[in-house]
């Protein structure tokens, strides 16, 4: 499951979403059975790893491009209970960060670090990473089992100034948020909804970065030498003053047969970094050459500025996906300001 539970289940599957769990599970490609789609000319068809796998795996992660998908088979998982049995490990610097990242993966289904994005030096890269198991139904002691979430406990109501959130006030709040947590390791009971989906407890959360926004950026790379890239892509962030509050790392497992799916075994950074000046987009497209250089890429459904050519040297796939998406709609009914940004369509 993503880190918020407000997507549709075609937008997930479109985008071949990932989750805390991908290191252990794969992407949500590891739970789809089959897929029933409208395609261009009108027609349905069922697709799966048997039938029509071509228009099955550009459809996982082919961000819309392929057909509607009108229904979709699923295999869940079965949960003991709506709690998360958590442990938090506080991080005092990227090193450790990552070694802690990589040496639980073998026991812990759950795994995601936040980052304190804006310290530079022997500080970079430290902050806490949040593992986490199903908890028995006998755990949560004195509470419903099964209690699913309730409403957003807060609301931003109106847009902040821009400008509020600047690299000095982020850096206060990062570090009320990183001291919070006074010893190394710290175990709680949590309910699924704060563990999986911390954005949503404050409804329009986006109104923050004020009315000029943000942009979300998340790329991953592949584990041979990612930390070093990442940790060269924190320093150079925090230095062009890029501030962002939010800076996830996750790890992947083996990627899924999807033809444009993102994960690819590696760490996964994902920012979100405020839109203040004519630079920050010019900034992030140097760090897409740098991704390309490490063999990672970047997010297709969170980007709105990857050019043609990255994109086609991050997707070595997209011949593929290209055939498939001719031969079930030859007219290139179905596109958006991405395929076309991306020359995909
Ligand atoms: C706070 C936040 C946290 C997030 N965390 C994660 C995360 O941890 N992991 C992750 O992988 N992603 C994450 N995302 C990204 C999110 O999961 C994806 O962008 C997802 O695709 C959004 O789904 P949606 O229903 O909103 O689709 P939309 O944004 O409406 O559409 C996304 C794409 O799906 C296509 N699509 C939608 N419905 C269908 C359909 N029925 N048939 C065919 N194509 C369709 C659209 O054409 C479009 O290309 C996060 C996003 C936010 C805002």
């Amino acid at each position: 499951t993503p880190g918020t539970k407000f997507p549709t289940l075609g937008g997930c599957i479109a985008a071949d979403v990932h989750g805390k769990n991908h290191h252990a599970e794969g992407s949500i490609a590891a739970f789809v059975e089959s897929l029933d789609m409208v395609l261009a000319d009108g027609s349905t068809v069922r697709c799966s790893r048997n039938e029509c796998d071509d228009l099955f795996w550009a459809t996982l992660g082919g961000m819309g491009l392929t057909g509607f998908i009108y229904a979709a088979t699923l295999r869940l998982k079965k949960v003991p209970s709506a709690y998360i049995r958590q442990r938090a490990i506080k991080t005092a610097n990227w090193a450790e960060t990552c070694r802690v990242c990589t040496e639980t993966q073998h026991e812990y289904t759950y795994s995601v670090a936040w980052i304190d994005g804006l310290q530079t030096g022997r500080k970079l890269g430290r902050g806490h990473v949040l593992l986490g198991e199903h908890a028995d139904a006998r755990e949560p002691k004195g509470k419903q089992p099964f209690a699913i979430h309730g409403e957003g406990r807060w609301a931003v109501p109106f847009f902040l100034p821009s400008g509020v959130l600047n690299a000095k006030s982020l850096k206060v709040f990062n570090a009320l948020y990183y001291h919070r947590q006074v010893r190394r390791v710290a175990d709680a009971l949590v309910h699924y909804d704060p563990y999986f989906y911390p954005l949503d407890a404050v409804r329009g959360w986006n109104r923050l970065y004020g009315r000029r926004g943000f942009l979300q950026y998340q790329i991953a790379v592949p584990y041979a030498d990612g930390a070093e890239v990442i940790a060269d892509l924190l320093g150079r962030i925090a230095r062009q003053g890029v501030a962002s509050p939010l800076a996830v790392l996750k790890t992947f497992g083996p990627p899924s047969e999807g033809l444009l799916s993102f994960p690819i075994a590696g760490y996964t950074l994902a920012l979100d970094i405020p839109l203040r000046d004519s630079g920050t987009i010019p900034f992030l497209r140097e760090l897409n050459k740098t991704i390309v250089e490490a063999k990672g890429r970047v997010y297709l459904a969170k980007d709105a500025i990857l050019e043609r050519e990255d994109f086609a040297a991050m997707y070595p796939q997209l011949r593929q996906f290209k055939a498939v998406k001719r031969k079930y709609d030859p007219e290139c009914r179905f596109r958006s300001c991405l395929s076309d940004r991306l020359g995909i369509t």
